[in-house]
């Protein structure tokens, strides 16, 4: 399995666990057991101070880099050699992500620093505005700014993976249309089986797909369903972005550690829903394909040499 989107990085610094053992959703060592290819790691911090978020975001960066060395079964993956050691030496790929711009502040020239540091991907915002582009659930959500056109083009030039996960609506389009790199999202469902905001509605998945990106699918309940959330209600989410748009747009991104409960208990149950998509008469090479194949041709995409 490749996974888009866990937010075990926060919990681990906030904790005396590590990234390769813990009691949360996700850890090294069950990811492997399960046999996983790739995992995103989010970098996240929320709140009104940005000095404060970027002196948490440094803190997480820090941990990360802490937890790796050669020898162990897990490579963290910044360029084309370091992916494809890793599907060679069947290490777990960790990508690292920032999750909102706003430790940046206001200064898009800040990202090639965050690069240099081993961010390969970035969503623009969290829920709510920031100097860069709208979020989600902003009561008054902002279209992209000017300096949030510049962040675009500097991610661009540097091969950043854009994500669009938690961007409101009118900044989403926007940012499709200035960037020409590779964009997905991370972590969402579809808003006409759930309701949810952060869900996307047919337009914003059709016009991903015309970008040539990729969606993972979320096992947070609210974004599943609002009355009965289960494993069978992610694969009518999963069948209905395929049926609208082709099933290799589709990808996973657990939210893993982002909330208390999800749909499955943990990494060491992502086989249940491979099981589950062939129950429900998906080919074998289709269901590779959502688990697997589809965000390993997008890293591919982004980390080619
Ligand atoms: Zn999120």
């Amino acid at each position: 399995m490749i996974d888009l989107h866990c937010d075990t990085l926060s919990r681990v610094v906030e904790s005396n666990h590590t990234l390769w053992q813990n009691p949360f959703h996700f850890d090294i060592t069950r990811a492997l057991d399960a046999g996983m290819t790739a995992q995103f790691f989010a970098l996240f911090k929320h709140d009104q101070d940005d000095n404060v978020v970027l002196r948490a975001i440094l803190h997480q960066i820090a941990t990360f880099q802490s937890q790796f060395n050669e020898a162990m079964g897990a490579r963290v993956v910044e360029k084309p050699e370091d992916l494809s050691m890793a599907l060679a030496h069947g290490q777990l790929a960790c990508i690292l992500h920032l999750e909102g711009a706003d430790a940046l502040g206001k200064e898009a020239a800040l990202w090639p620093l965050f690069h240099q540091l081993g961010v390969r991907s970035l969503g623009l915002t969290w829920n709510y505005n920031n100097a860069f582009a709208g979020g989600v659930l902003d009561k008054e959500p902002a279209g992209l700014s000017t300096i949030g056109r510049n962040l675009l083009a500097r991610m661009e030039s540097l091969g950043s993976i854009l994500d669009l996960a938690h961007v409101a609506e009118s900044s989403y389009y926007q940012a499709l249309d200035c960037f020409s790199g590779l964009a997905m999202v991370s972590h969402a469902n579809a808003y006409a089986l759930c309701g949810h905001p952060r869900n996307l509605n047919d337009r914003q998945i059709l016009a991903l797909s015309e970008h040539g990106g990729i969606i993972g699918v979320n096992l947070v309940p609210d974004f599943v369903e609002a009355e009965n959330p289960d494993l069978d209600r992610l694969v009518d989410h999963i069948d209905y972005i395929a049926s609208l748009v082709g099933i290799r747009h589709v990808a996973l991104g657990s939210d893993f550690d982002g909330a208390d409960k999800l749909v499955l208990a943990g990494v060491e149950e992502y086989k249940q829903l491979e099981q589950r998509l062939l129950k429900r008469g998906f080919s074998e090479s289709e269901c590779q394909a959502v688990m697997h194949d589809n965000a390993l041709d997008f890293l591919k995409r982004v980390f080619s040499a």
